[in-house]
Protein backbone atom coordinates (compact mmCIF):
# COMPACT_ATOMS: atom_id res chain seq x y z
CA UNK A 1 0.00 0.00 0.00
CA UNK A 2 1.52 3.45 -1.10
CA UNK A 3 1.32 6.19 1.77
CA UNK A 4 0.89 9.17 0.62
CA UNK A 5 1.56 12.56 3.32
CA UNK A 6 -1.04 14.57 2.99
CA UNK A 7 1.62 17.38 3.14
CA UNK A 8 1.92 16.50 -0.76
CA UNK A 9 -1.78 18.21 -0.95
CA UNK A 10 -2.65 22.05 -1.99
CA UNK A 11 -4.22 22.03 1.44
CA UNK A 12 -4.95 24.97 3.52
CA UNK A 13 -1.66 25.38 6.06
CA UNK A 14 -4.31 25.59 8.87
CA UNK A 15 -5.81 22.30 7.59
CA UNK A 16 -2.46 20.43 7.06
CA UNK A 17 -1.58 21.78 11.03
CA UNK A 18 -4.98 20.14 12.42
CA UNK A 19 -4.32 17.09 10.51
CA UNK A 20 -1.04 16.01 12.11
CA UNK A 21 -2.36 17.09 15.55
CA UNK A 22 -4.89 14.56 15.19
CA UNK A 23 -2.32 12.20 14.23
CA UNK A 24 -3.56 11.84 10.60
CA UNK A 25 -0.49 11.46 8.54
CA UNK A 26 -0.88 9.62 5.78
CA UNK A 27 -3.48 9.53 3.69
CA UNK A 28 -5.55 6.30 3.66
CA UNK A 29 -6.29 4.62 0.01
CA UNK A 30 -9.24 6.06 -0.81
CA UNK A 31 -8.37 9.63 0.30
CA UNK A 32 -4.99 9.79 -1.81
CA UNK A 33 -7.16 8.51 -4.70
CA UNK A 34 -10.09 11.22 -4.58
CA UNK A 35 -8.79 13.97 -2.59
CA UNK A 36 -6.43 15.36 -5.60
CA UNK A 37 -8.90 15.74 -7.95
CA UNK A 38 -11.94 16.76 -4.99
CA UNK A 39 -9.51 19.95 -4.62
CA UNK A 40 -9.19 20.75 -8.26
CA UNK A 41 -12.83 20.83 -7.93
CA UNK A 42 -13.72 18.24 -10.22
CA UNK A 43 -16.94 15.48 -9.54
CA UNK A 44 -15.71 12.54 -8.10
CA UNK A 45 -17.18 9.32 -7.20
CA UNK A 46 -15.62 7.69 -4.53
CA UNK A 47 -16.31 4.11 -3.69
CA UNK A 48 -14.75 2.30 -0.91
CA UNK A 49 -15.43 0.32 2.55
CA UNK A 50 -16.97 1.16 5.37
CA UNK A 51 -13.64 2.55 7.57
CA UNK A 52 -11.22 3.55 4.39
CA UNK A 53 -11.61 6.82 5.73
CA UNK A 54 -14.17 8.34 3.32
CA UNK A 55 -15.38 11.21 5.60
CA UNK A 56 -12.49 13.16 5.79
CA UNK A 57 -12.09 12.58 1.92
CA UNK A 58 -14.94 14.91 1.05
CA UNK A 59 -14.75 17.22 4.77
CA UNK A 60 -11.07 18.13 3.59
CA UNK A 61 -12.36 19.28 0.22
CA UNK A 62 -15.28 21.12 1.70
CA UNK A 63 -12.80 22.99 4.25
CA UNK A 64 -10.35 23.47 1.81
CA UNK A 65 -13.05 25.18 -0.69
CA UNK A 66 -15.06 27.25 2.24
CA UNK A 67 -15.23 30.34 2.83
CA UNK A 68 -15.23 31.76 6.73
CA UNK A 69 -15.77 35.27 5.96
CA UNK A 70 -19.42 34.16 4.16
CA UNK A 71 -21.94 33.61 6.53
CA UNK A 72 -24.11 31.48 4.03
CA UNK A 73 -24.91 27.94 3.31
CA UNK A 74 -22.13 26.54 1.27
CA UNK A 75 -21.43 22.85 1.76
CA UNK A 76 -24.24 20.09 1.94
CA UNK A 77 -23.60 16.52 3.44
CA UNK A 78 -26.38 14.17 2.75
CA UNK A 79 -26.27 10.87 4.90
CA UNK A 80 -29.18 7.99 5.51
CA UNK A 81 -29.20 7.71 8.88
CA UNK A 82 -28.99 10.69 12.08
CA UNK A 83 -26.34 8.49 13.33
CA UNK A 84 -24.46 9.15 10.35
CA UNK A 85 -25.30 12.67 10.21
CA UNK A 86 -23.40 13.09 13.59
CA UNK A 87 -20.87 11.08 13.01
CA UNK A 88 -20.03 13.13 9.77
CA UNK A 89 -20.62 16.48 11.51
CA UNK A 90 -18.44 15.42 14.48
CA UNK A 91 -15.67 14.34 12.02
CA UNK A 92 -16.01 17.89 9.86
CA UNK A 93 -16.08 19.58 13.12
CA UNK A 94 -12.27 18.01 14.25
CA UNK A 95 -11.19 18.75 11.10
CA UNK A 96 -12.14 21.96 11.34
CA UNK A 97 -10.66 23.27 14.43
CA UNK A 98 -8.07 25.24 13.50
CA UNK A 99 -10.94 27.48 11.31
CA UNK A 100 -12.32 29.83 13.98
CA UNK A 101 -15.82 30.50 13.76
CA UNK A 102 -17.32 28.09 11.72
CA UNK A 103 -20.33 26.75 11.79
CA UNK A 104 -21.47 23.04 11.38
CA UNK A 105 -25.35 22.46 11.65
CA UNK A 106 -27.25 18.71 11.48
CA UNK A 107 -30.86 18.88 10.32
CA UNK A 108 -32.19 15.37 10.77
CA UNK A 109 -35.28 13.70 10.94
CA UNK A 110 -36.63 12.11 14.34
CA UNK A 111 -35.63 15.72 15.61
CA UNK A 112 -37.95 18.38 16.53
CA UNK A 113 -38.74 20.61 13.68
CA UNK A 114 -39.05 24.43 15.31
CA UNK A 115 -35.57 24.85 16.65
CA UNK A 116 -33.67 23.75 13.71
CA UNK A 117 -35.43 26.37 12.38
CA UNK A 118 -34.35 28.94 14.76
CA UNK A 119 -30.82 27.22 13.93
CA UNK A 120 -31.11 27.79 10.28
CA UNK A 121 -32.15 31.78 11.23
CA UNK A 122 -28.86 31.99 13.05
CA UNK A 123 -26.82 30.65 9.87
CA UNK A 124 -24.35 28.17 9.17
CA UNK A 125 -21.66 27.33 6.84
CA UNK A 126 -21.87 23.58 6.48
CA UNK A 127 -25.32 21.27 6.74
CA UNK A 128 -25.14 17.96 7.07
CA UNK A 129 -28.48 15.78 7.26
CA UNK A 130 -30.59 13.46 6.62
CA UNK A 131 -32.62 13.90 2.92
CA UNK A 132 -36.33 13.79 4.17
CA UNK A 133 -35.66 16.59 6.50
CA UNK A 134 -33.61 18.76 4.64
CA UNK A 135 -35.62 18.51 1.89
CA UNK A 136 -38.62 19.91 4.01
CA UNK A 137 -36.12 22.93 5.15
CA UNK A 138 -35.59 23.68 1.64
CA UNK A 139 -39.48 23.01 0.29
CA UNK A 140 -40.83 25.28 3.12
CA UNK A 141 -38.32 28.29 2.62
CA UNK A 142 -36.10 27.63 5.87
CA UNK A 143 -33.11 26.56 4.02
CA UNK A 144 -31.59 28.41 1.52
CA UNK A 145 -29.45 27.11 -0.84
CA UNK A 146 -28.34 29.82 -3.51
CA UNK A 147 -25.14 30.05 -2.34
CA UNK A 148 -24.41 26.16 -2.39
CA UNK A 149 -21.18 25.64 -4.11
CA UNK A 150 -20.55 21.72 -3.00
CA UNK A 151 -22.95 18.83 -2.78
CA UNK A 152 -22.06 15.46 -0.98
CA UNK A 153 -24.18 12.18 -1.24
CA UNK A 154 -22.79 9.78 1.33
CA UNK A 155 -23.42 6.05 1.73
CA UNK A 156 -25.11 6.98 -1.56
CA UNK A 157 -26.52 3.45 -2.29
CA UNK A 158 -27.94 3.10 1.18
CA UNK A 159 -29.67 6.73 0.62
CA UNK A 160 -31.71 4.91 -2.78
CA UNK A 161 -32.10 1.69 -0.41
CA UNK A 162 -34.27 3.93 1.88
CA UNK A 163 -36.19 5.37 -0.33
CA UNK A 164 -35.18 8.66 -0.48
CA UNK A 165 -34.57 8.96 -4.29
CA UNK A 166 -37.03 11.77 -4.57
CA UNK A 167 -36.09 13.67 -1.54
CA UNK A 168 -32.17 13.54 -3.03
CA UNK A 169 -34.18 14.66 -6.73
CA UNK A 170 -36.28 17.32 -4.84
CA UNK A 171 -33.33 18.91 -2.85
CA UNK A 172 -30.67 18.63 -6.23
CA UNK A 173 -33.06 20.78 -8.08
CA UNK A 174 -33.20 23.38 -5.66
CA UNK A 175 -28.87 23.43 -5.69
CA UNK A 176 -27.25 25.60 -8.03
CA UNK A 177 -26.43 23.68 -11.32
CA UNK A 178 -22.86 25.26 -10.59
CA UNK A 179 -21.17 23.69 -8.07
CA UNK A 180 -19.09 20.33 -6.94
CA UNK A 181 -20.58 17.42 -6.43
CA UNK A 182 -19.40 14.30 -4.95
CA UNK A 183 -20.66 10.79 -4.48
CA UNK A 184 -19.99 8.34 -1.85
CA UNK A 185 -20.90 4.77 -1.84
CA UNK A 186 -19.90 1.24 -0.56
CA UNK A 187 -21.20 -0.11 -3.62
CA UNK A 188 -22.00 1.25 -7.31
CA UNK A 189 -25.48 -0.67 -8.72
CA UNK A 190 -27.03 0.76 -11.86
CA UNK A 191 -29.20 2.97 -9.84
CA UNK A 192 -26.35 5.10 -8.49
CA UNK A 193 -24.86 5.07 -12.04
CA UNK A 194 -27.93 6.42 -13.39
CA UNK A 195 -27.91 9.20 -10.45
CA UNK A 196 -24.33 10.17 -11.11
CA UNK A 197 -25.12 10.71 -14.74
CA UNK A 198 -27.97 13.03 -14.10
CA UNK A 199 -26.47 15.41 -11.58
CA UNK A 200 -22.60 15.16 -12.13
CA UNK A 201 -20.43 16.31 -14.42
CA UNK A 202 -17.82 14.36 -15.51
CA UNK A 203 -16.83 12.18 -12.63
CA UNK A 204 -13.67 11.25 -12.06
CA UNK A 205 -13.83 7.34 -10.33
CA UNK A 206 -11.98 6.80 -7.20
CA UNK A 207 -12.11 2.95 -6.49
CA UNK A 208 -10.58 1.41 -3.70
CA UNK A 209 -10.56 -2.56 -3.62
CA UNK A 210 -11.59 -4.35 -0.03
CA UNK A 211 -8.46 -4.85 2.16
CA UNK A 212 -10.28 -7.27 4.67
P1 LIG B 1 -15.81 5.62 6.12
O1 LIG B 1 -16.72 6.79 5.98
O2 LIG B 1 -15.05 5.32 4.87
O3 LIG B 1 -16.54 4.41 6.63
P2 LIG B 1 -14.58 7.13 8.21
O4 LIG B 1 -14.47 8.37 7.44
O5 LIG B 1 -15.66 7.06 9.21
O6 LIG B 1 -14.71 5.90 7.22
O7 LIG B 1 -13.14 6.87 8.89
C1 LIG B 1 -12.89 5.80 9.76
C2 LIG B 1 -11.92 6.24 10.86
O8 LIG B 1 -10.62 6.49 10.34
C3 LIG B 1 -12.33 7.49 11.59
O9 LIG B 1 -12.22 7.27 12.96
C4 LIG B 1 -11.32 8.54 11.14
O10 LIG B 1 -11.07 9.47 12.17
C5 LIG B 1 -10.09 7.72 10.82
N1 LIG B 1 -9.24 8.28 9.75
C6 LIG B 1 -9.67 8.74 8.55
N2 LIG B 1 -8.63 9.13 7.79
C7 LIG B 1 -7.51 8.90 8.50
C8 LIG B 1 -6.11 9.09 8.24
N3 LIG B 1 -5.68 9.55 7.08
N4 LIG B 1 -5.24 8.74 9.21
C9 LIG B 1 -5.68 8.24 10.38
N5 LIG B 1 -6.98 8.04 10.70
C10 LIG B 1 -7.89 8.36 9.77
MG1 LIG C 1 -18.73 7.09 5.97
Amino acid sequence: MSQTAFSTLNLKPDLLSNLSSLGYEAMTPIQAQSLPHILAGKDVIAQGKTGSGKTAAFGLGLLDHLNVKRFRVQSLVLCPTRELADQVAKEIRKLARAIHNIKVLTLCGGMPFGPQIGSLEHGAHIIVGTPGRVEEHVRKGFLNLDDLNMLILDEADRMLEMGFQDALDAIIDAAPERRQTLLFSATYPKQIESIAKRIMYKPVMAKVESTH
